[in-house]
């Protein structure tokens, strides 16, 4: 079957129709003519489902104190270099505040790994002060890690309605071998937590890294089925960057290169914006990271979601999940006028003051 044939199969305003896991591995692998294709329909079905705007969400990087020791990230707790910090309540509310005036529309509150009753209680507090912010105006998400249903349901309950847990990687084995083989990262787990997002009725967002260690093309394409399967709001995806102070760096020989990974990352969008054309995509700051237009590609590649950084500059490089993070120096309103002018140059614009809810998840829960 060629390239046009297997993109031919899905239609303009199509979305419950999807690729096969061949189909998805061959469009992974496309090429020249076939790659533009790929990408054009892409951004056709993109603009044809959600126009041409983009959402922020400004993101506060709370804490990066955190109880797990993930193979790939920089803050994992065994990296003892790292210098733990915590915003206080007041930074967090600075920060949303300024998000609000910036007319971001919503904040995503994101944190090494806490379940602990203290922490619990105090992120449950900041969302209900987020949402005093001109009378809850903001929207909340949440980017906290695997946590009880119980925790989910109080967060849900103060306030917020979006959040964020990568699979990482949905097939078992790979899991493995980039977290560690124990309880306190067990793959049915973070399975599970998914699952109970998704009851309690959060836009849940879902998203793997791509050219991991050990990754296939088979990996890959089996990644966007599951996304397809759970019916998630949102996904995001971003190249793995190894970081010096994590055990996956001694496989950084083996892994596809920088330019590659991204290239991949887009294909994953593309492909996943014509399976799933009403989600919310974000374009990571790994993108970014990896390439100074990682950030436009991805968005013409199908994405509709930016994440700017909004913690204070002097906590930044603290929370270096990987190396070389994009945008660690900006200063929060330069970010600002930065994007405007970026997403002008290829034909796209901020939706300002709005939450820029999931489009699929908002048709699955209207009234019928
Ligand atoms: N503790 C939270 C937030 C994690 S940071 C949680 O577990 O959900 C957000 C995302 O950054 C992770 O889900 C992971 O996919 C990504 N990330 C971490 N280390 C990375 C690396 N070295 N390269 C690229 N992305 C990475």
């Amino acid at each position: 079957m060629s390239i046009s044939e297997i993109l031919n199969k899905v239609g303009p305003s199509t979305s419950s129709e999807t690729f096969t896991h061949e189909e998805i591995k061959l469009l992974l692998a496309a090429e020249g003519d076939d790659k533009k294709l790929l990408f054009d329909k892409a951004l056709q079905t993109k603009l044809a489902h959600l126009d041409n705007y983009v959402h922020l969400r400004g993101l506060i990087e709370y804490s990066n104190i955190c109880t797990k020791y993930c193979l790939y990230c920089g803050v994992r707790c065994k990296n003892l270099k790292v210098e733990r910090y915590t915003l206080s309540d007041e930074e967090v509310i600075e920060c949303a505040k300024l998000a609000h005036e910036l007319g971001y529309g919503s904040v995503a509150l994101q944190s090494g790994e806490r379940s602990d009753k203290a922490f619990v209680d105090k992120i449950t507090n900041l969302v209900k002060e987020i949402k005093k912010i001109d009378n809850g105006s903001l929207g909340v998400t949440l980017s906290l890690g695997e946590q009880t249903e119980e925790t989910y349901r109080r967060w849900f309950e103060a306030g917020a309605h979006r959040y964020l847990l990568r699979i990482e990687a949905s097939n078992e084995d790979l899991y493995y071998k980039i977290h560690p083989h124990d309880a306190k990262h067990d793959f049915k787990q973070r399975l599970s937590c998914i699952d109970s997002l998704l009851k309690i009725g959060y836009q849940t967002g879902t998203g793997v890294m791509v050219g991991l260690p050990f990754q296939t093309l088979d990996d890959l394409a089996d990644d966007l089925l599951f996304f397809k399967q759970k019916d998630v709001a949102m996904v995001g995806m971003g190249p793995f960057i190894p970081h010096p102070d994590t055990p996956l760096w001694q496989y950084r020989d083996q892994i596809p290169s920088a330019e590659e990974r991204m290239e991949l990352t887009l294909k994953m969008i593309a492909i996943l914006r014509l399976m799933m054309p009403e989600i919310n995509m974000v374009a990571a700051t790994a993108n970014q990271t990896v390439d100074p237009q990682g950030r436009e590609k991805a968005i013409l590649a199908g994405a509709n979601v930016i994440m700017p950084n909004l913690t204070p500059n002097e906590f930044r490089e603290n929370y270096l999940i990987y190396p070389d993070k994009a945008c660690v120096k900006d200063k929060p309103d330069e970010c600002h006028s930065c994007l405007d002018v970026r997403l002008a140059a290829i034909g796209h614009k901020v939706l300002y003051n709005a939450w820029g809810d999931s489009v699929a998840f908002t048709r699955k829960n209207a009234p019928k």
